[in-house]
């Protein structure tokens, strides 16, 4: 495709491609997708900002570069949207929430700085549910982003806006962060591949906390190429993250031609429970039929803590949220309140800036840590989180990865379950335990129900094995042509 026109459909492979060998300039490449956002994002509400003024600046930069005769880095003129929640110097940093209306980042997130060392072009700020509390993007306290698929649905969150800028091809790249299911559920949602990396495998220095045990950085695309060369790219140590890992960075890329022959591949039984969608059901069998028939070898196996994962998850999240976001005074950085003495400064700015679901959080999270409590119930979250891991490391003695569904049922419509706790929770069911567990998962396009929505497979991982996924990924797309189909035109 040679097209201006078509500029927008092709990958990010490609387009770095043709800018580091000036078949193409930067500026050309972030024109295409400027056009093609002006197009589709008024209807979709993925972009929380998208200043063009700034994306320009950045491809102008990156062109005279070239022409200067420099060589440029592996994602020369790719556009690369970012959840606004991950700091970006100069640019706004909102959270979604109210209490960062005004706050614009002073500095660079690690995996930013990573991002225009790689020539890449920061490509707007993306929706997400405040403080990427939510599984829908609907309680983001400034705009409601609608699923490409049907805009009468929600895309699954918390980074829904940055599934949606690549599902529609807004952006052939994005980046989103997860506590539990926030890459892989609006992944699954809007039919692209997100990453969920393994714990410590990208540094955190910059990305805004929400419950620091289980936060990662991870990837969007619409290959596993693409997802495997922004991945290369932000992966590694970092000093400035105590967590970030001391792991080698492997060519992510090189894994993906190496098919699944013989490859084991585990299918959690209580990962097919009573809650999940027939559709849902029937397309995650119909994948791992695809990928016996490629010579992968499927066993079942058990995961028997599985139905503990939320009440854990909620426990442990919850509990650090209410510290991570005490930092939010009205004092620092925050919107502050008009208030005749300090404790009332206090009590207004997070009275006034936080939303509903981040106040609910906090209050959960405060009252399971509190005296008394904390052995019935953090402590023990903390216990059943072990077993979980243990379910995990049990169930990779025996097989290279885990295949199931992602979100139990497709895109439902905006407003379904946001007022419904428990309805919201448990969408993220078959999620969280990668996140307790620390290991790696990812969601590929794997079909459609009748009504034409996504339905994601997710594969699971040991702890740094994302080449394992990237593998089976790419010859599961190569087989099946899922992840060439587009929303809307
Ligand atoms: N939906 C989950 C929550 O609300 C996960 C969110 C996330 O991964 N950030 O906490």
């Amino acid at each position: 495709m040679s097209s201006v026109d078509a500029l927008h459909r092709e990958s990010a492979v490609d387009l770095a491609r043709a800018c580091a060998a000036g078949e193409r300039s930067a500026r050309s490449i972030a024109d295409a997708f400027l056009a093609r956002a002006a197009s589709v994002e008024p209807g979709l509400d993925a972009f929380l900002e998208l200043d063009a003024a700034r994306v320009r600046a950045q491809a102008d930069a990156i062109d005279a570069r070239r022409d200067r005769g420099e060589t440029l880095g592996p994602l020369a003129g790719v556009p690369v949207a970012i959840k606004d929640l991950i700091a970006e110097r100069d640019a706004p940093l909102t959270c979604g929430s109210r209490i960062l209306e005004n706050y614009v980042s002073p500095y660079d997130a690690h995996v930013i700085e990573r991002l225009r060392a790689a020539d890449a072009v920061l490509f707007g700020r993306t929706n997400l549910d405040e403080f990427a509390m939510g599984s829908t993007t609907e309680t983001s306290a400034f705009k409601v982003t609608k699923n490409p698929w049907d805009p009468a649905r929600f895309p699954g969150g918390s980074s829904g806006g940055s599934a949606v800028a690549v599902a529609a091809r807004m952006a052939p790249l994005a980046l989103g962060t997860e506590t539990g299911g926030s890459i892989r559920q609006p992944a699954s949602l809007c039919g692209v591949y997100g990453l969920k990396t393994t714990y410590g495998r990208v540094s955190r220095y910059g990305a805004a906390a929400y419950a620091s045990s289980l936060d990662q950085i991870g990837p969007f695309a619409t290959s596993a190429a693409d997802l495997a060369l922004l991945l290369g790219v932000i992966a590694g140590r970092d000093t400035r993250d105590s967590t970030s890992a001391d792991e080698p960075v492997p060519d992510y890329a090189a894994s993906l031609g190496q098919g699944v022959e013989g490859l084991r591949i585990g299918v959690p039984r209580e990962f097919f429970g009573d809650g999940v969608d027939p559709e849902v059901r029937a397309t995650v069998e119909r994948a791992i039929e695809t990928l016996r028939g490629l010579g992968a070898e499927t066993r079942d196996v058990s995961l028997p803590h599985t139905e503990y994962g939320i009440p854990v998850y909620y426990l442990v999240a919850t509990s650090e949220a209410s510290s991570n976001l005490a930092r939010y005074d009205g004092v620092h950085y925050t919107t502050r309140a008009d208030a005749p003495d300090l404790e009332h400064l206090y009590t207004r700015s997070r009275g006034d800036g936080f939303g509903l679901e981040v106040k609910k959080r906090i209050m959960l999270g405060t009252f399971a840590l509190s005296a008394g409590y904390y052995d019935a119930y953090y402590k023990k979250a903390q216990q059943v989180r072990t077993l979980i891991r243990r379910d995990f490391d049990a169930a990779f003695a025996d097989v290279d990865v885990l295949v199931g569904p992602v979100a139990p049922a497709p895109a439902a419509p905006l407003g379904a379950v946001v007022d419904d706790a428990l309805a919201m929770y448990m969408m993220d069911v078959l999620t969280v335990t990668a996140n307790l567990a620390g290991i790696c998962a990812l969601s590929c396009p794997a079909g459609f129900t009748e009504g034409r929505l996504p339905i994601g497979v997710q594969l699971l991982a040991p702890p740094f094995a994302e080449p394992t996924l990237l593998r089976t990924a790419a010859a599961f797309e190569a087989a099946t042509d899922y992840s060439r189909e587009e929303p809307i035109a």
